[in-house]
């Protein structure tokens, strides 16, 4: 089955009936690039920059950053890439933007917050993206959105940049669900976003009021919890009304049992760890997207992350 599946690993993900569903991979560096194309990613689904931002007592220049973009567009041979926009809080330490100390960083001045009020690192990394060939290959999305003005504040600056570097064609800007607020507002997000996708990671946290990294709780951090569902539906049913795509990226879509639902919901887009890309695509091509979309109405109705868990087990026994 192993070998199977990696004879495949390059094949499109397609459903019994016929739908197809994008495999992306989620990476951080021009190696993690390369991989994911030899594991058979169709494009990078987030690109998380915070790397070149930490370790070091300077920001990284403006043509630093286009570099480490460049190289990344350049391995992926072709396919396309989500760049995300800095997403750094007071949890991290960068000597070179001075975040005062907060009581709760997790509910602080960070992602597209901290980057709108710090324009000039938002505008350096925007030129950096802007400056990628081809300009095609790449997307923006943004971190920690929780309404429409934030949205629109850096569509304003990345349309003035844009101008300014020449480039008239419309650069495609998504917007992260991953806090509670964006899931809600999905339908007034998606009159200005291009597409969506979801932090699972973020979102589980937010709406459990759990710590995603305090041990004590990370048996309950569970991203099939039943309101983590319902947040993602209402997210996919405001995408789905304006036209726009939504995607997961958060390490939900990993998880074999989870694909179904996340299918079923109307993720278009899985946005992986670059090692399961062929075991996610295998998964992909055995379920029946018509029977996805009626187990994930049921589990809707149930009380806990165990019982969607066991629910989607005795549906599916073959799943992980
Ligand atoms: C998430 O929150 O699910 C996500 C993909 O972003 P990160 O894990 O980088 O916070
Ligand atoms: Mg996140």
């Amino acid at each position: 089955a192993q070998a199977q599946m990696l004879a495949r690993a390059h094949e499109p993900a397609v459903t019994i009936d016929g739908v197809r569903i994008e495999i992306a991979a989620n990476i951080a560096t021009a190696a993690d690039a390369a991989k994911a194309v030899t594991l058979g990613a169709e494009s990078v689904g987030l690109l998380r920059t915070e790397l070149l931002f930490l370790d070091r007592q300077t920001a990284p220049t403006q043509d630093e950053q286009r570099a480490a973009y460049q190289a990344v567009v350049d391995a992926l041979e072709g396919r396309s890439a989500i760049i995300r926009t800095l997403d750094v809080g007071a949890d991290k330490s960068l000597p070179y933007i001075q975040i005062p100390q907060e009581d709760n960083p997790a509910l602080g001045q960070r992602g597209i917050r901290l980057s709108l009020a710090r324009e000039a690192l938002l505008t350096e990394q925007l030129r950096a993206i802007l400056a990628v060939q081809p300009r095609s290959a790449v997307k923006i999305m943004l971190p920690m959105v929780t309404d429409l003005a934030e949205l629109v504040a850096t569509r304003g600056v990345l349309d003035r940049l844009a101008a300014e570097m020449g480039i008239s064609e419309r650069v495609e800007l998504g917007v992260m669900i991953e806090t509670p607020a964006a899931a809600v507002l999905a339908d007034q997000l998606a009159q200005e976003a291009d597409f969506f996708s979801v932090g699972s990671n973020d979102l589980t946290q937010y709406a459990l009021c759990m710590d995603r990294t305090n041990p004590a709780l990370a048996a309950r951090v569970d991203a099939l919890h039943p309101s983590v569902l319902r947040l993602l539906a209402l997210a996919a049913q405001g995408a789905a009304g304006s036209g726009r795509w939504l995607g997961v990226c958060g390490a939900m879509a990993s998880d074999p049992i989870a694909v179904p639902l996340l299918i079923g919901l109307g993720a278009t887009e899985l946005s992986v760890s670059p090692a399961v890309i062929p075991e996610i695509k295998s998964v992909v091509r055995q379920l029946n997207l018509a029977e996805c979309q009626s187990v994930a109405q049921t589990v809707l109705q149930l009380t806990s992350a165990e019982a969607i868990r066991a629910y989607v087990r005795q549906v599916w026994p073959w799943l992980d």
